[in-house]
């Protein structure tokens, strides 16, 4: 298959996750006017953002099912999150471009918290057919703890060792990693650049405390090490940014964070992807 890329639309970008089930319109828009042009394969996997998060959050989902209260808020994530994925095809169809929803829930389980089985076999011939498969983080099942929460950055990292994405691009509402949170700490630096040197102290700088049920820069920062220590190339930056997607889709320099892969050898990629 020609170079895949597999795009993360993040919840903060996506949606406004101070107000349950509020979509980010404008920035929809904006993301599905600049796919418009772009026809190379693509994956596309939006975050749950409002959708997601308070539902989680409030049930303990996070920590596993442990009583019958709780599965009310299966059913109703699920139901929120497709409200989302329609939204999002909704923007897409009208400019051209061919997106077909698939829900994790129906295609991988956990035992522990790790991937147990994942079957992307539909996945790969939506590709072949010339669509765009369109993901999302959900809840899946869980052989011992009932239900699991697999966050969209690790659904991105996991779907692109699996199918050898040559480059996975993580859009949030920031322009990538900082030294700090920026939100809280306005004099916080952007870190370029993230190599086998200077990877812990990014590890560090993203642990920050997060009310997000999937873990926040940290999550994404780990997921994103993944990939490149895989030799998959990856990128956070700000979906938020006027035409950064744009750029980025092109192959143009940006600002944000790039994850230099560290070995571009095609049989670590193999090993990961039987591993992942
Ligand atoms: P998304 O929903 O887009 O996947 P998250 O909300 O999970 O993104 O994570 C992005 C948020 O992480 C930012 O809005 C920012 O407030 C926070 N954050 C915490 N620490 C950092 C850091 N060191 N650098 C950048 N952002 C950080």
């Amino acid at each position: 298959m020609q170079q895949l890329t597999i795009l993360k639309l993040g919840g903060s970008a996506i949606t406004d996750k101070a107000r349950e089930c509020t979509p980010d319109i404008p920035t929809i828009q904006s993301v599905a006017d600049q796919l418009r042009g772009y026809d190379l394969p693509l994956i596309l996997i939006h975050g749950g953002g409002s959708y997601a998060h308070p539902f989680v959050a409030e049930s303990g989902l996070g920590k596993g099912l442990r009583n019958r209260s709780q599965l009310r808020f299966i059913s109703e994530t699920e139901f929120y999150l497709g409200q989302l994925t329609r939204i999002i095809c909704a923007s897409l169809l009208l400019r051209g471009k061919l997106p077909v929803p698939f829900h994790p829930m129906s295609f991988v389980t956990f035992d522990n918290g790790k991937v147990k089985r994942i079957m992307l076999d539909p996945i790969r011939k939506a590709l072949q057919s010339r669509l765009a498969p369109l993901l999302h983080g959900d809840l899946v099942f869980d052989e011992s703890q009932g239900i699991g929460v697999l966050s969209g950055d690790r659904i991105a990292s996991l779907v692109g060792l699996r199918l050898g994405a040559s480059r996975v691009l993580l859009g949030s509402d920031v322009d990538g990693v900082y030294s700090r949170n920026p939100k809280t700490f306005p004099g916080a630096t952007l870190i370029a650049e993230v190599t086998p040197g200077n990877f812990r102290s990014v590890l560090r700088a993203s642990r920050g405390p997060s009310g997000d049920a999937t873990g926040g820069m940290g999550e994404k920062v780990r997921q994103a090490l993944q990939l490149a220590k895989n030799g998959c190339e990856c990128y956070i930056f700000n979906l938020k940014e006027k035409n950064a997607l744009r750029k980025i889709l092109e192959g143009n320099r940006i600002t944000g964070t790039r994850f230099v892969p560290w070995t571009s050898s095609r049989r670590s990629l193999r090993q990961s992807r039987r591993k992942a």
